[in-house]
């Protein structure tokens, strides 16, 4: 079933209105009239269904019948990606971290930084998507950050883990980190990796490094295998 994706802004009065991609998608290539019922998520936990009652050249508008909430899923968790220079390569990471649940999504700048402007109105488009493709109803938040130690500092109550493969490979069980209560922030460098000195940064603020595996993996594939082992 395809779900549509509404901000809380469009959600009033027992009422939701689609506006531009969403109006035309569900119009145009999904040929729905009056009366056809559709599923809308709003990103914040909520679900809705209800016919449509009036079509517009952009817009549309449904009256809710069903209403249901869903938490945050647990773990919380939260993605850090030095932002890479390929755009698909990045736009793949953005999309399949959606799809595997991450809560919100970081991109810094770190030392090793080759490229620094992203298109954020397509990461976010991308977003949508992919977190309409998996069935969810929480859309992640995208955020920019000078640095990583920016982002590290904002989730002071976060569980930290670095992918770094320039270590051994020691025994690391997500379940440990999983059965807490806490957030839990997973790093990835950009392409060229994360310095020695960024290294020694991030064990000073406590936070522990991880292998995934014995190999090299581009970054886009280290956060796909990062997050798939805290899939729930
Ligand atoms: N520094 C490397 C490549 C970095 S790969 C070089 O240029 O030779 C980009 C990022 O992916 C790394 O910073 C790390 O976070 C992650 N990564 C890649 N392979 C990894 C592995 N085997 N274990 C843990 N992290 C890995």
């Amino acid at each position: 079933m395809n779900s549509y994706y509404a901000p809380l802004s469009q959600i009033q009065n027992g009422f939701i209105e689609l506006r531009e991609q969403e109006a035309k998608h569900a119009s145009k290539v999904m040929r729905a009239s009056e009366g056809d019922k559709l599923s809308v998520v709003d990103g914040r936990g909520g679900r809705y269904s209800g016919p449509i009652t009036r079509i517009t050249k952009n817009t549309i508008q449904l009256e809710i019948e069903e209403q249901k909430r869903e938490e945050v899923p647990k773990p919380s968790l939260v993605l850090g990606m030095g932002i890479i220079k390929k755009r698909d390569r990045l736009e793949f990471a953005v999309e399949k971290a959606v799809e595997l649940g991450a809560r919100d999504i970081g991109l810094f700048r770190s030392e090793h930084t080759i490229k620094e402007n992203v298109r954020v109105d397509r990461l976010e488009a991308i977003a949508i998507s992919a977190m309409k493709q998996s069935l969810r109803c929480w859309l992640p938040e995208i955020s920019f950050y000078q640095g990583w130690q920016e982002m590290v500092d904002r989730h002071p109550e976060a569980q930290c883990l670095v992918a770094h493969e320039k270590i051994d490979k020691e025994p690391f069980q997500p379940q440990d980190y999983k059965k807490k209560d806490k957030p839990i922030l997973l790093m990835v460098g950009p392409e060229g990796g994360f310095s020695s000195d960024e290294i020694s940064q991030f064990k000073e603020k406590g936070a522990r490094l991880v292998s995934l595996g014995s190999y090299r993996l581009r970054a886009e594939t280290a956060a796909v295998a990062f997050l798939s082992q805290f899939l729930s």
